[in-house]
């Protein structure tokens, strides 16, 4: 599912990424851990094809993301990537339906579609009550699971979690982890940054970061 080779990420002096190889095997759930600036956000927007290495490369679903031309790109990531971030990233004044349908806008289908499938995923989150709710009026746990049902709505292989606990009380935090295990089992390759120990150490494998490096 995932293959970087060798991956460098430059920001200006800052070396974010210092030759980074790994492989995710499909169906994999994985934890990536270290601490805050070892390059693991950084690491997953390369995953995300959300930016292009400095070096090295790197392979998503098979296809070489440096042969792509952007709209290549964002047909991939549309068709096969799913994001959820800690800070939730939902449009304000939105209802549920519309913030997880308007996330399938670059996926092809019909408005009916779009949100027919919306509905089906806020529904697999539990929250096919909360439908015409905006994001103010939802709880924290509540906004990630909309952030979860837009991610996975259009069925993505590969689903990417920066912190997705991060700012959730544990209560929720672990509804949240839950419903991604549920995921994983379901067949999605899930990977999730955390800086929780004992989320990651629940996880079946860790991925542990240091100064832009993969330590283990
Ligand atoms: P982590 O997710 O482990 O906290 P990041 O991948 O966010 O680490 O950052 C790795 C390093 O790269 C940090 O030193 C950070 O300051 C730097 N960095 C990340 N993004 C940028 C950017 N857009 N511009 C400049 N420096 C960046």
């Amino acid at each position: 599912m995932v293959e970087l080779h060798d991956v460098r990420k430059d920001y200006g002096e800052v070396a974010a990424l210092r030759g980074v190889s790994i492989g995710i095997e499909y169906g994999e759930l994985v934890g990536i851990v270290g601490p805050s600036g070892s390059g693991k956000s950084t690491m997953l927007h390369m995953i995300g094809t959300l930016d292009r290495p400095t070096a090295g490369t790197v392979r998503i679903a098979g296809h070489e993301v440096a042969g792509l031309t952007d709209r290549q790109l964002s047909a991939l990531r549309a068709g096969s990537i799913g994001f959820v971030f800690q800070q939730f990233h939902l449009a304000a004044g939105v209802s549920a339906l519309d913030n997880v349908a308007d996330g399938l806008l670059y996926a092809g289908y019909s408005l009916r579609d779009r949100r027919l499938r919306a509905l089906d995923a806020l529904e697999r989150v539990g929250l096919g009550h909360r439908l015409g709710h905006r994001p103010h009026e939802l709880s924290g746990g509540e906004r990630q699971r909309v952030a979860i049902a837009r991610a996975v709505a259009g069925e993505p292989e590969l689903l990417l979690a920066d912190e997705p606990t991060g700012n959730l009380d544990s209560r929720s935090g672990a509804g949240v982890m839950e419903l991604l295990r549920g995921l994983h089992a379901a067949g999605t390759t899930v990977l999730i940054i955390t800086h929780d120990r004992d989320i990651a150490g629940a996880l079946p494998r860790q991925v542990e970061m240091l100064d832009g490096q993969v330590l283990s």
